[in-house]
This record gives C-alpha cells, sequence and structure tokens, in this order.
C-alpha cells in the first residue's frame, strides 16, 4: 500500500551509500553503482522500480544502471554535462523533476568540481539533498575534472539550501573527514561533540549518513573555508601566505586533506 515517501539506506562496495527512495509500492534508485543489492532490497521490501536518479558518471555510481534496465525500462535521469550513454532524461541547472512511480518533486542543482557535470537533487517539499561526491559528511569531493573555484561555488550553492536539509551524500567517509576537520579547527565545540557522536555511530555499525546541513556548517571545514579561524590555520600551517583570496584558501584546504593521514 502507498505510504508517506522514505528512503532505504544501501551500502555497497567498501564505503558506498545507494538511495532507494520509495512509497511502499514504487521506488527510485539513486546512483545506483551496483545493481544486485539493489534487487534484493526492492525484493525485501516488495517494491517496484520506477526510475533512476544519477548525479555524475563514475563507475561507483552508474555500474549498475545497465542490469537494472534489463530488470525494469525504466527512466534515467541525471547530467547533461557529464555524457552517460543511459540517461534518457538528461538534466540542466533549475530544471524541476517529479518522479514518475513515487511523485518526488526535486531540483537540480549543478555542483562542477568533482566531475563537470555533476549534478544534485533537492526536494523542496522534504528538504532533502542527494549530492553524490560533492558535500560529504564532514568533508567534501575531490576534484577531478573541476577547478577549485567551481568547487567552492558548488559548495556554497549546497549551503545555501535550508539548515534543517538533510544531506544523502554517497560514501561513508565521516570519520576520516573529522580527523582532517580536527587538524584545522581543534578547538570548535560543535566538531567534539560531533565526534564522539559520529565515532559512536562507527562503533555501533550504524551509517552517519545522512546529516544534516546546519552541522556541516558547524563542523565541515569545507564549508567553512572563508571562517577567520580555518584561514589562520591556513597561515600557521604554511599553506598559504598572507594575503590570499577565498579561492586560494580553499585549493590549499583541499589539497591538504589530499594529502592528509
Ligand atoms: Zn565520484
Amino acid at each position: 500500500m502507498k505510504n508517506a515517501l522514505s528512503i532505504l539506506t544501501v551500502p555497497a562496495f567498501d564505503d558506498n551509500y545507494l538511495w532507494i527512495i520509495h512509497d511502499g509500492q514504487h521506488a527510485a534508485v539513486v546512483d545506483p553503482g551496483d545493481a544486485s543489492p539493489i534487487l534484493e532490497a526492492l525484493a525485501a521490501h516488495q517494491l517496484v522500480l520506477s526510475a533512476i536518479l544519477l548525479t555524475h558518471h563514475h563507475a561507483d555510481h552508474i555500474g549498475g544502471v545497465i542490469p537494472l534496465l534489463a530488470h525494469a525500462a525504466v527512466p534515467v535521469f541525471g547530467p547533461a554535462k557529464d555524457q552517460i550513454s543511459s540517461v534518457s532524461r538528461p538534466l540542466h541547472q533549475d530544471e524541476q523533476i517529479t518522479v514518475p512511480g513515487i511523485n518526488l518533486n526535486l531540483s537540480v542543482v549543478e555542483v562542477p568540481g568533482h566531475t563537470l557535470g555533476h549534478i544534485a537533487y533537492f526536494a523542496p517539499k522534504q528538504h532533502w539533498l542527494f549530492c553524490g561526491d560533492t558535500l560529504f559528511a564532514g568533508g567534501c569531493g575531490r576534484i577531478f575534472e573541476g577547478t577549485p573555484e567551481q568547487m567552492l561555488h558548488s559548495l556554497d550553492k549546497l549551503a545555501a539550501l535550508p539548515d534543517d536539509t538533510t544531506i544523502y551524500c554517497a560514501h561513508e567517509y565521516t570519520m576520516s573527514n573529522l580527523k582532517f576537520a580536527q587538524e584545522i579547527e581543534p578547538s570548535n565545540p560543535d566538531l567534539i561533540s560531533r565526534i564522539e557522536r559520529e565515532q559512536h555511530k562507527r562503533n555501533l555499525g550504524i551509517p552517519t549518513v545522512p546529516s544534516q546541513m546546519l552541522l556541516e556548517k558547524q563542523t565541515n571545514p569545507f564549508l567553512r573555508s572563508r571562517n577567520a579561524d580555518v584561514v589562520q590555520r591556513l597561515f600557521a600551517a604554511g599553506k598559504i601566505s598572507a594575503r590570499q583570496n577565498e579561492i586560494e584558501n580553499f585549493a590549499a584546504l583541499r589539497e591538504w586533506k589530499n594529502h592528509f593521514r
């Protein structure tokens, strides 16, 4: 029977999360990197696949699309600029879609940086955000194709969403991200208490994802790269010279994280 929409967390590979949004009957899947855990979850919950939503072209996000289409010929929504051959509904900035089967309205946010075509999906009614590998709990994606300037502006777009937005990112990278955050802001009280809470979840084997936008703004260094303490830390660590602009500061922060262990 049809219910209000809810979301299933489907772990895949070492640390990916695939998301199933469903109403008790029909289901849309976000970034199905692998088909088999999706098919198992659909069967276990007696759900009929009605749509596939993709954020970007990396294999761990699209690898399950072809086998899922063999199982059910459903529309595939995805970024127009990321050139994914299985996409039947290419999307651009500010496009509004209604996901077939589950009647979910989503608006499209282009967030280049990790890939050039990367998009995120925001549900204006539920305040859900599906952001792939752009914003992570406590961190952000690597800049593989775009520039630091693009990534900073993409994160700014996401940070402008409501504080109570629930963030469904695609990986369990949280503890490693927060270890870096602690290096940047060791005395941030929100960060200290977050690390305790998230470590407790990991000890119990519970996902730390989804997270919330307000918490990200309080603790995620990549949403705080203009914060005076963060800039001061970059300077003190010799990552920037005294006078640099916000893009160079953000780039230095991302570069530091790339090498941080
Ligand atoms: Zn990726």
